[in-house]
């Protein structure tokens, strides 16, 4: 019904904008493939139109990626090499993850927040028989912001790669793959009104807001990390710039007791920022002044992304992280009356970025 198949548009990014990013692993295009329909995601909920079907030429409309792109790195907390392909995905089928060193049938894992399985120190997802892909947010983030709304993410072992810890090699691939637009609208969440959860002193939360927009505030007794609050609206462009190279994070301290749980055992120096006392460890210090706080609004993006859908709304965390976004998404779909699905006409997109473009959208960001 809102099939558009004549009016297919590429839009080109500039992957060479991309330059300075630090890609640890190795990137390859190997061309385009035709990928299956996808037939096991129903959806969240029936779609309500809130758009008339024949305005659909005028809606923002879906994308996935034009090429299918390799890369090739080490799992953060197994440590084993791991090859992943981006690959393109047809309309309304979301992101799913696919582990091709398991038997084709079961391997399928869709990107919902239904399917998160433990919390503690990344976002895991695991399909019914029990197939499981790990530290998914980093590469969810990274597609999140640039607007992919389908994608079939293949791996050959049980986690995407750490790459350097951050998006930013994922944004690389994303713009090396390209985008290309695809005939049906984009379907957003729109949030109707404000859902909160709690864990004691910590709070995640989704109010209205004609735009995505992320606020974090975390408070680590740490000299270097301390309390620092940023807050960002996550238009066009403005992931890639303000967030994409924040990375993951963690303390000296912590490493032992990790590798001692199995936990981390490829992490280093390469892939996180590594605090002991009041120094940062990393040659070269940090990207940004409160680092710490862009990788949680980061790590949020990617969290909130296992909606199945962009979000239209202000997501508010205070010490969050990827156990509480995940409850905040339970509660929020919990709740009939706290969200709606929308679609967006692509003239108010584009003027959105006119009037918030990447200066004015970095509105605040400050380290107490
Ligand atoms: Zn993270």
């Amino acid at each position: 019904m809102l099939q558009d198949s004549n009016s297919l548009e590429l839009i080109a990014l500039d992957a060479a904008s991309a330059g300075g990013v630090d890609v640890a692993g190795t990137v390859d295009i190997v061309g385009a493939v035709d990928v299956a329909p996808i037939h096991d995601l129903a959806p969240v909920r029936p779609i309500a139109l809130h758009a008339a079907p024949q305005a659909a030429a005028a809606l923002v409309r879906q994308h996935t990626v034009k090429n299918r792109i390799v890369c090739t790195g080490i799992g953060l907390h197994s440590g084993h090499r791991v090859t992943m392909v981006i690959a393109p995905a047809p309309t309304g089928s979301g992101i799913v993850f696919r582990r091709t060193d398991l038997a084709a049938g079961a391997a399928s894992v869709p990107a919902r927040f239904d399917r998160a399985t433990d919390l503690v120190l990344g976002t895991n997802i695991a399909n019914e028989a029990g197939v499981r892909v790990g530290t998914v947010e980093h590469l969810l983030a990274a597609l999140s912001g640039l607007g992919i709304d389908n994608a079939v993410i293949e791996l050959d072992g049980p986690e995407v790669p750490v790459m350097d810890g951050s998006s930013a090699p994922f944004v690389f691939l994303i713009e090396c793959a390209d985008r290309q637009e695809q005939a049906a609208p984009r379907r957003y969440i729109e949030i109707l009104k404000r859902v909160e959860v709690r864990d004691q002193e910590r709070l995640a939360a989704l109010e209205p807001d004609d735009s995505f927009a992320v606020s974090v505030e975390i408070d680590f007794d740490n000299a270097v990390v301390g309390s620092q609050h940023c807050v960002f609206t996550v238009g066009d462009g403005v992931f890639k710039a303000e967030l994409s190279r924040a990375r993951t994070f963690g303390f000296a301290g912590d490493v032992e007791r990790l590798h001692a749980l199995g936990l981390a055992l490829g992490g280093s120096l390469d892939n996180a920022v590594v605090v002991s006392g009041d120094r940062v460890l990393n040659e070269g210090g940090l990207r940004y002044a409160d680092e710490f706080a862009r990788h949680k609004a980061l790590d949020a993006i990617g969290d909130l992304y296992l909606a199945g859908a962009p979000l239209l709304g202000r997501f508010i965390g205070v010490r969050s992280g990827h156990a509480l976004n995940n409850r905040l998404l339970q509660a929020l779909f919990a709740d009939e009356t706290a969200w709606r699905y929308t679609f967006q006409p692509a003239v108010l997109e584009q003027a959105a970025v006119g009037r918030n473009g990447r200066r004015a959208v970095a509105a605040r960001s400050a380290i107490a």
